[in-house]
């Protein structure tokens, strides 16, 4: 089907302020939902249907996909293209404002999220799958290149920080695929990944997990200052006392938060 021709057809207008930039291409995308792991026992939720384009590739592969798009000007575009999916449901609504508890409900079991997301909630969706989400088993998102390069870092690299650890404490994460700017409709200014976050609650002990959120948004809260810095400020230390955890950690003293490895945080969460 020429995704193309359906939306001139239905007099679709994109909205950019909802991050409207379509995949059209199926062997791309088909090639991307296989390398996600859906096949026929698999739930999906798909955030931002867009014209279906992913949609489809996914119904084809899995055993149901629930859909959630703010836009409802694009039903006429989706009734067209996902006419021929009976294990589809799509759900007019802004995901943003359903409860976890609905989404779960809807999804009804246990679940992947596979989504091309709209770029200016790419964070706050991730985050709140990672935080809030009881039955999501996995996470493949399509999204800013370097978003996605931020969420499988190393540490002591510039790109690793506090979503890096926040993620990387509870998930396996990794880039599937690459996807270059020109293969989006229209072509946004910016080139994409494709990133495979698959949650492994079992990766570490994590005696208190708001404890150890709270230390991650302190450690980072001003990336050129040193950890010590950001630990008296975020939890009003006197020098000394912040020194003495890192002395216990073995860390050394100068260290900036990007140079501590996951498990060192959750270590350092236990001394606070
Ligand atoms: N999945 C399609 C694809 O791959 O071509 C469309 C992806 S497009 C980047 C993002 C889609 O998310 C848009 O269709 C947009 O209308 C929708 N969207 C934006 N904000 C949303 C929200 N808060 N809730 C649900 N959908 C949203």
């Amino acid at each position: 089907m020429n995704i193309k021709n359906v939306l001139k057809e239905k007099n679709f207008t994109f909205k950019k302020s909802l991050g409207q930039n379509f995949l059209t291409d199926e062997v791309l995308l088909g090639g991307v939902v296989e390398k996600a792991g859906v096949t026929n026992d698999v739930s999906v939720l798909e955030i931002g249907v867009g014209a279906g384009t992913l949609t489809s590739e996914i119904a084809k592969r899995a055993k149901k996909v629930l859909g959630f798009e703010v836009d409802k000007n694009l039903k006429p575009v989706l009734d067209k293209t996902l006419s021929e999916f009976s294990n589809v449901t799509i759900d007019f609504r802004d995901v943003m404002k359903v409860s976890m508890q609905e989404i779960e409900e809807l999804a009804g079991e246990e679940y992947m999220l596979v989504a091309n997301l709209p770029y200016y909630i790419t964070t706050p969706i991730i985050m709140r799958f990672i935080e809030d989400a009881k039955n999501c088993k996995a996470i493949v998102v399509t999204i800013q290149k370097e978003v996605a390069e931020r969420i499988v870092a190393k540490e002591k690299t510039s790109d690793y920080g506090s979503i890096t650890v926040s993620i990387n404490a509870v998930a396996d994460t990794e880039i599937i695929e690459y996807i270059g700017r020109e293969k989006f409709y229209p072509s946004p200014n910016v080139d994409s990944a494709v990133v495979k976050i698959t949650l492994n609650p079992d990766k570490y002990y994590i005696k208190d997990i708001v404890k150890f959120r709270n230390l991650i948004k302190n450690s980072f809260l001003m990336r050129r200052k040193t950890l010590v810095n950001n630990l008296m400020k975020g939890y009003n230390l006197s020098r000394l006392d912040a020194e003495e955890l890192l002395n216990k950690l073995k860390v050394p003293l100068n260290a900036r938060g990007e140079e501590l490895s996951v498990k060192e945080f959750i270590d350092l969460a236990e001394l606070i």
